[in-house]
């Protein structure tokens, strides 16, 4: 999300006269872009900043500001900690942003205030050129879980309207975008009034410029049927969901406030899988949450066992200021914390390599979009259920799909080779 709302304010920054540069020395305005759902995502920018503001010192008519969520989060205290910032937005507030920069200001401009009613709409995200591309269809979320900040930073959740993302996706795919992925805190939910999110889904299937649409991220508590035979039915709908499970403990999972039980969870995956031959479902899962005993640790492991998924992203409980969980009793250690986390990843690395080394010998359509960064004759390209394979360039071109036989998994590297016909390959 935070990568999209960049292009987009590169955009806005564009259609006031500005241009990008990823240069620093010839930057005249540097903007950082934050995130604050953990701890170790600000700590990181606050590193950043330190760096930016010497840089700003010793080049005097520099700017620097700060936008996102740490700007709603911090507002004003920012400035403590880095007087050299010139500006501090908020995510309803970027499109103050080109008279700013344009314009002769000399004090600090703090604009952190929410507004229900912001989209974006009708903007012109800035992309790079590119095969994949991301669109939100929707900002904030109302959902409170305990431990997170997202609804504190993005404000109340809003769909923005089907027919302006349907032009965007359109522009994406004449400009040569062959993957876009629809973003929101919790798609499900998205309705613009009139649409909800399975008619959206089939409208942006429809899109014959657009080879794949993906989506994330999905709320189990609003996963619908319809939703799994929209996605059934829809030949450039990939079979890929991302449906954070965050714990497999009941007791847990209330004092999210994640609104389903492990077992409704389960048999959502059941109901997807049967409903989507081949469907591959990655995960979010955090331990360490306040409170977490090792029989509800165990209840986690146990879900990742008896679920195995494709994927999933692990975090240790990372206490956010301000949200329910924050005052909760029974913090854990972070050497605890980190002592779980350390058993789920090497747990989900297994799995995941079964998975890929069960893929070896099949034919999959790979979608090449970007030069492989250890060797450039090689482009990375993603199949269907979003694995990475890498593949030779010969003979290929980015945006292009080719239907790909899996050789080998080397560490966690799925690498194929591309077939002119399925009859041609010796399995
Ligand atoms: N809207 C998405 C996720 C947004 S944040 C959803 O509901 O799934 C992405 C992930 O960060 C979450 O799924 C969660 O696993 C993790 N996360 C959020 N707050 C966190 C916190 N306080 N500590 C550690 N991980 C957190
Ligand atoms: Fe955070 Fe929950 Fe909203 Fe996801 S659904 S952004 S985890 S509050």
């Amino acid at each position: 999300m935070n990568k999209y709302d960049s292009e987009l304010v590169a955009g806005l920054l564009e259609s006031g006269g500005c241009s990008m540069t990823a240069d620093l020395e010839t930057a005249d305005v540097i903007l950082v872009n934050t995130c604050s759902v953990r701890e170790h995502a600000e700590k990181r920018v606050f590193g950043r900043l330190s760096v930016l503001a010497h840089w700003k010192k010793q080049l005097p008519g520099k700017r620097l500001g700060l936008i996102g969520c740490m700007a709603r989060r911090l507002g004003s205290e920012l400035l403590d900690e880095c007087p050299e910032l010139d500006f501090i937005l908020g995510p309803d507030n970027y499109r103050q942003l080109p008279g700013l920069i344009t314009g002769g200001r000399t004090s600090p401009l703090v604009d952190i205030a929410f507004d229900k009613n912001e989209h974006y709409s009708r903007i012109d995200a800035r992309r790079a050129p590119g095969v994949c591309g991301w669109v939100a269809v929707m900002r904030g979320c109302d959902n409170y879980c305990s431990y997170c900040i997202v609804p504190y930073t993005r404000g109340r959740e809003r769909s923005r309207p089907a027919d302006d993302i349907i032009l965007e996706i359109e522009r994406m795919g004449r400009s040569g975008y062959r993957e876009v992925t629809l973003l929101g805190q919790n798609v499900n939910s998205y309705h613009d009034g009139k649409t909800g999110f399975p008619a959206l889904l089939r409208m942006t299937g429809q899109i014959s410029s657009v080879h794949r649409i993906r989506f994330m991220t999905s709320h189990p508590k609003d996963l619908s049927p319809r939703l799994l035979d929209v996605m059934a039915e829809g030949q450039r709908i990939m079979p890929h969901i991302h449906l954070p499970v965050q714990a497999g403990s009941d007791r847990i999972l209330s004092l999210m406030n994640r609104n389903y039980t492990r077992q409704a969870y389960m048999d959502m995956v059941d109901q997807a899988r049967d409903v989507i031959p081949g469907l591959s479902v990655t995960t979010d899962i955090m331990v360490g949450f306040p409170g977490e005993t090792e029989k509800d640790f165990s209840d986690t492991v146990n879900l990742m066992e008896r679920i195995r998924f494709d994927e999933a992203f692990t975090y240790h409980y990372s206490v956010r200021e301000g949200t329910r969980a924050a005052s909760m009793r029974d913090m854990l250690s972070e050497e605890e914390k980190l002592r779980r986390l350390d058993i789920i990843i090497r747990l989900q690395r297994e799995i995941t390599l079964e998975k890929k080394q069960a893929m070896i010998g099949r034919v999959v359509e790979v979608l090449p979009e970007s030069t492989s960064r250890k060797a450039g004759d090689e482009w990375l390209g993603r199949t269907p259920c979003n694995h990475v394979v890498v593949i030779p360039k010969a003979g290929t071109s980015p945006g292009q799909p080719v239907q790909t036989v899996i050789e080998s998994c080397r560490g966690m590297t799925l690498r194929g080779r591309p077939v002119h016909s399925k009859a041609s390959v010796v399995l």
